[in-house]
């Protein structure tokens, strides 16, 4: 094999979003030399797309808020399955992390009395989302990054480089994380631009490469979201849990066919925008379910007042969580009541002036009127669900954000799983990646340090990846290693749009038992002729050959889906079974755990029709009392087991 270039780190950081930006500036400043390395230029991941705003419980728009009503929020939000400790970090943790980043020079929207301005989202029992606009993430990487580069210049001073002590590497991929001895050891990593391997040695890795999005055919998630961090871990041995749960915005464009699943922004929604059918009816008033009958207006009228007087009415049903909504559409558009392109109608055009919707979502103003040629101020949008958010992810200590059974590799952000439950709240990600991606860069740096000597990397290991990553350049040998007869070799481009099909039809915001057998029948025959994806050219910018590496994530994260999403037989937040549609009491402590089928960590050596993943189930632990306490026994009462509730 050719020489791959090394270098020593301490800390590896993959991924240059939210999570990964705040874990790297905090093992950095713990003292660690630490890299970033990150598919996309430095400044463009898929945080910042995001638009509404980050949650934290700062009280500025409403006194009465505080960390308990976030972290009741966050718990109801996903159906109680939340890792009940990371929500109540989250809760305690974000406002800090966004009073930090205003001293870092983050410039939020302001209050008439000059404090940081909080708006309604779904499932927040008050106004909780510090943002700027709708283009809240471009603000927080802005930053962060700055961020970065002023500790880059302290470097300067003191050490002479820029890169002394934080590099980022952009427009590189990490294809594997490498381990001796059972411990990270560093990661695999190939230059997009000119094809040339690398490997940057490093005791700890912190995976924050965000989501799985690009599975599915219809989605709000941008190129990056191929689920390599989440196969990343598996394949390091570390378990994924709650792979199940997805979640499906419930408003992404529809129109026209180019941008579908393109998002519009929930503060559409918190500001005061309203969901209508073919009929004009507010539909969402039919869509309460009873967990929520309580707290939600009961009539159109409630529900207006509440926008001046919230302490007095109850919200608006079009503010439920997410995962109550995207049914809810999907209802009405089965139902025949849907708008021309399969959607419903959104609208804000009846709602506000033209001028407060252009200065409050200047995004979506601009977005439809130059993708869908709709002026929002003056007529509805149409707008369906989209696949989003993945709440499932890499199975991690609450406290340090280690990743279960592989010491050394850390996750935060949303490759990681728990925080969310069944279902993420808005907002709620934003306050995550800030909350957990400093927690996983400070234990990251504290592991680093405190081991008395560095695992080496093992050259076989490299050579083994480096083989791995060049399969795609000499398909018909793939055949060979497997003993199976060649067939022909297959375009990656392909394989893509047949597995987004799959999962779209398969396993996507509805799930019976029968779709997903076949779902896993058709991943079976796709992994097998993934095995000849072929490309041709060579290795300088060559996005097939990207892809057919990136189909690998793929395959392996949409079969956790699938096989999860058989197992749970009940419907809870992001996961909707047509044949088991009530949420079930005694499966709310249960999360499931996938994990490789072959231990070896080679994913193409698990057999076809037994597939690459091995599923168990296992209970989270109790909820502690003190938490518990912050909720009605009645409330409880539809969550819990009555064995939990007499505990
Ligand atoms: P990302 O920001 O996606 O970063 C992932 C990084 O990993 C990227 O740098 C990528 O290049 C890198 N990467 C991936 N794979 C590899 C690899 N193999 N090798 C090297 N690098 C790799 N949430 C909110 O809380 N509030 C909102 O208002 C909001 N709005 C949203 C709007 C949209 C349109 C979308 C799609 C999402 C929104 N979200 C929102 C969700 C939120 O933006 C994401 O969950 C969050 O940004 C994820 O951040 P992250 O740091 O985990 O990952």
């Amino acid at each position: 094999m050719a020489h791959v270039d090394r270098q020593a780190w301490d800390v590896v950081v993959v991924g240059a979003g939210g999570a990964g930006l705040r874990a790297a500036i905090e093992a950095r400043e713990a003292g660690m030399r630490t890299a970033v390395i990150c598919k996309s230029l430095f400044g463009k991941a898929h945080t910042v797309m995001a638009e509404g705003g980050i949650a934290a419980s700062m009280g500025n728009a409403n006194e009465h808020d505080n960390w308990q009503v976030h972290f009741r929020d966050t718990m109801r939000g996903g159906k109680f399955l939340n890792q009940w400790r990371m929500a109540e970090l989250h809760a305690r943790e974000a406002p800090d992390r966004v009073w930090e980043l205003e001293t870092w020079g983050a410039l939020f929207d302001r209050t008439a009395d000059g404090r940081i301005s909080q708006r309604n989202f779904g499932g927040h029992e008050y106004p909780r989302l510090a943002h700027v606009g709708d283009r809240t993430g471009l603000e927080l990487i802005r930053t962060l990054q700055q961020k970065i580069v002023s500790l880059q210049q302290e470097d300067e001073r003191e050490f002479g480089a820029y890169d002394a002590r934080l590099k980022v590497f952009q427009e590189c991929t990490v294809t594997r994380v490498l381990k001796t001895e059972g411990r990270v050891c560093g990661t695999f990593c190939y230059e997009r631009e000119s094809g040339r391997f690398f490997v940057l040695e490093a005791p700890a890795v912190v995976l924050a490469t965000g989501g799985i999005g690009k599975s599915f055919k219809v989605t709000s998630n941008s190129w990056e979201y191929t689920g390599d961090g989440h196969a990343l871990a598996l394949l390091a041995g570390a378990p994924l849990i709650n792979m199940e749960f997805v979640q499906f915005h419930p408003t992404g464009m529809v129109w026209p066919p180019s941008v579908k699943g393109i998002l519009v922004t929930e503060s559409v929604r918190g500001d005061g925008g309203v969901l209508r059918n073919s009929e004009g009816k507010r539909f969402m008033f039919d869509y309460i379910p009873d967990v929520f009958k309580e707290k939600y207006a009961q009539t159109e009228d409630e529900g207006d007042r509440w926008y001046e007087d919230p302490d007095n009415n109850r919200r608006p049903p079009e503010l439920l969580p997410r995962d109550e909504v995207a049914r809810a559409i999907n209802a009405e558009v089965k139902a025949g009541r849907g708008s021309p392109h399969g959607g419903v109608y959104l609208d804000v055009s009846t709602r506000m002036p033209a001028e407060v919707i252009k200065r409050r979502l200047p995004s979506m103003h601009h977005q439809f009127k130059e993708l869908a040629d709709v002026d929002i101020t003056a007529e509805p949008m149409e707008v369906g669900p989209t696949c989003h958010y993945v709440m499932g992810g890499v199975d991690v200590e609450p406290d340090t954000a280690a990743a279960n059974g592989v010491p050394g590799l850390f996750a935060a952000g949303e490759v990681a799983g728990g925080m969310h439950g069944s279902n993420r709240l808005g907002g709620n990600s934003l306050s995550d990646l800030l909350v957990f991606g400093r927690r996983a860069g400070l234990h990251a740096a504290e592991y680093a340090a405190s081991l008395a000597e560095r695992p080496a990397v093992d050259p076989l290991q490299i050579d083994a990846a480096e083989a791995e990553a060049l399969r795609p350049f000499s398909a018909e040998l793939v055949e060979e290693d497997t003993g199976r007869e060649p067939g022909p070799a297959e375009n990656p481009y392909t394989l893509h749009q047949e597995l987004q099909q799959a999962m779209n039809d398969l396993v996507g915001i509805i799930r019976k038992e029968s779709e997903m057998f076949e779902a896993l029948k058709r991943l079976a025959d796709l992994r097998v002729r993934a095995r000849r994806a072929g490309v041709e050219g060579h290795r300088q910018y060559n996005p097939g050959w990207h892809l057919a590496i990136d189909l690998r994530n793929m395959l392996l994260v949409s079969e956790c889906v699938a096989r999860a999403a058989l197992e749970r037989e009940e419907s809870r937040g992001g996961h909707t079974r047509d044949d088991h549609p009530a949420m079930d009491r005694t499966w709310r402590n249960i999360n499931l755990v996938c994990e490789l089928a072959d231990p070896q960590g080679d994913a193409r050596a698990a057999d076809a029709a037994l597939g690459q993943i091995r599923l168990s189930r296992r209970e989270t632990p109790p909820i502690r009392r003190d938490l518990l306490e912050l909720f009605e026994k009645d409330e409880l009462a539809k969550y819990l087991t009555d064995e939990e509730l007499s505990r």
